[in-house]
């Protein structure tokens, strides 16, 4: 029997969240960070407009989407790249920058499929301890080595929410070496906005790379597109690895369209805010004690591995699937992603009738 390479054989399948099933309108996911609203009305507009003229390939150079995205932002829209997903461009640098004598560095609770991307190209992922869920810079700086690479850091991070302040990435970056290069992954970067000096100046400096999505704030995650902004010759390199014409045409139809319409995107980040901030509140009121989440979810710590599975299992039966946090080496803890007030009342509701019962948290 033919047997693929060593370190393909020897990987995990990523574990996805358990889907709701369509049929069973029962169930409501909060398991995959995914929007509290549906897209912009005029990105679904601009994706079935598209359809018609399905015969022809798409723009390899997705052109009108980068222009909307540097004129968005500032940028420079040579220096973008788009992908089929984020998870494409992380899988990219991967390839770009790793094999089995160097390895990438994360932080300990840090986003799983920077374990899978290094795992694919027979690399390995390093990670420093971070306290509090917060990823610890000075950690991070110590646990480098002559063979790091890649220092990913997902800004805020996910699964804990928390944020690094753009003076400590400042400082990360003053600290590595120029043959290492720094993937900041901001897939929830629309929604701290405004709180802080945005990375995207970092690129220019060379090295650092800034990665965002279409698949949180602006709830698109079913069209898989995602962008980058990266130094010009990061960049040349890169484009060589992505399948050329990755991204369909109606997918850079609605992610042009969800740019122009930043009304909607700015009212997706600020009503998903506002119900995250109650639902912190209420989880603390219940006696937890959640991080504080600059995302679009709450990571919740239970007192034990076990708790936290009964929760789950009462929350499915109440009709809410959770996602179970052991892949992320945190099997005392759930992820609760950022639904409608309705929905997160009804966890509130599940979770006290469990105090009631006279469980402990
Ligand atoms: C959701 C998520 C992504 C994946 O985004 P896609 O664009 O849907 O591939 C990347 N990074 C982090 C930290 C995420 O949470």
């Amino acid at each position: 029997m033919i047997q693929p390479l060593r370190h393909v054989a020897e990987m995990d399948l990523y574990a996805l969240a358990a889907v709701t099933d369509a049929e069973d309108a029962r169930l409501v996911s909060l398991a995959q960070n995914e929007s509290l609203r549906a897209p912009s009305p005029l990105a679904v507009a601009a994706a079935n407009y598209t359809l018609s003229n399905g015969a022809a390939y798409p723009d390899p150079d997705w052109n009108k989407l980068r222009s909307a995205l540097a004129s968005r932002h500032g940028l420079t829209a040579d220096n973008i790249l788009c992908g089929a997903g984020s998870m494409e461009l992380i899988a990219a640098l991967a390839q770009c920058f790793l094999d089995g004598e160097h390895h990438a560095l994360a932080s300990e609770y840090s986003y799983a499929f920077f374990e899978t991307a290094v795992a694919r190209v027979g690399s390995r992922l390093l990670k420093a301890k971070e306290a509090a869920f917060t990823v610890n810079i000075r950690s991070l700086i110590e646990s480098v080595t002559a063979q790091t690479r890649i220092v990913f850091v997902a800004n805020p991070g996910n699964p804990t929410g928390t944020r690094i302040p753009t003076r400590d990435l400042l400082a990360l970056r003053a600290a590595l070496s120029h043959d290492i290069l720094l993937v900041i992954d901001e897939a929830y970067g629309e929604f701290t906005e405004g709180l802080d000096a945005p990375t995207f100046d970092m690129v220019e400096t060379g090295n650092t790379v800034v990665l965002r999505t279409f698949s949180k704030a602006y709830g698109l995650a079913a069209m898989r597109i995602g962008w980058g902004y990266f130094g010009p010759p990061i960049c040349a390199h890169l484009r060589k690895v992505l399948n050329p014409n990755n991204i369909n045409s109606a997918s850079q139809a609605a992610a042009t369209a969800a740019v122009l319409d930043d009304a909607y995107m700015r009212e997706t980040t600020r009503l998903t805010s506002e119900i995250r901030d109650r639902f912190q509140v209420s989880l603390m009121q219940l006696g937890y004690a959640p991080p504080p989440s600059c995302a679009n979810f709450i990571l919740i710590p239970f007192a034990s591995a076990e708790k936290a599975a009964f929760a789950q299992q009462r929350l499915y039966d109440g009709g809410f699937i959770l996602r179970g946090m052991s892949g992320y080496g945190l099997p005392d803890c759930l992820r609760a992603t950022i639904s409608s007030e309705h929905h997160m009342q009804g966890v509130i509701n599940i979770l006290k009738s469990l105090r009631h019962q006279g469980d402990t948290i």
